[in-house]
């Protein structure tokens, strides 16, 4: 797991200046375009987080949320990242990789590797991680684990789904690793995580 290095923001399509500013005045129009990796809490927030912002030499801005966990940061449970709008930042980014973050949201990486993705975009598995690289500042395996990690954080928040099921929809490959994935993102299991209620953003 790598730690913040300074190097994050070069992926980063807006300017360090604009997302400091964005974020000390907690600006709506921003949310889901960075993320905010905070190096003292490990914590990650989306622009709009209620709690008291970090200080400016405290964080490390990102351009997915897969990125801010590809950098060792976990998802705050306030502002909840998953919840956050699908990014319009890296909207405009190579169709190549807005196709591949598309099946990879549908499951194409729950159950096939990622020279089968790479495959079905017609590209080279090595090309593709650098197209990852360059625009979402995280690998396509960490995406499809960041999606899976949002889909069932989503679940746990908005439904009564047995942890089995959860698991299962968020396209985990067994409650086992579920469990694993949780303890390790979240230090919290499931169960915990369900019986944290805040209310939304
Ligand atoms: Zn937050």
């Amino acid at each position: 797991m790598e730690t913040g290095s300074p190097d994050s923001d070069s992926i980063l399509p807006l300017d360090h200046r604009e997302c400091e500013r964005a974020r000390s005045r907690r600006d709506r129009r921003y949310d889901g375009r960075f993320f905010t990796g905070v190096r003292t809490t490990h914590i990650y927030c989306r622009p709009v987080c209620p709690v008291r912002p970090a200080q400016a030499r405290n964080v490390t801005f990102y351009p997915t949320a897969a990125a801010a966990e590809a950098s060792g940061f976990r998802p705050c449970l306030r502002c909840r990242p998953e919840t956050a709008p699908f990014s319009p930042a890296w909207q405009g980014s190579r169709a190549t990789v807005h196709r591949a973050v598309r099946l990879i949201r549908a499951g194409a990486l729950d159950n096939a590797n990622v020279e089968a993705l790479a495959e079905r975009l017609g590209i080279g598995s090595r090309h593709l991680d650098r197209l990852f690289g360059r625009h979402i500042g995280a690998s396509p395996l960490q995406v499809a684990r960041t999606t899976r990690i949002q889909k069932a954080k989503r679940l746990l928040d908005e439904t009564k789904l047995p942890m089995a099921d959860v698991a299962a929809r968020a396209g985990f490959a067994s409650l086992r690793r579920f469990n694993a994935v949780f303890a390790e993102v979240y230090r919290r299991t499931p169960t915990q995580i369900r019986r944290i209620r805040f209310k939304p953003v």
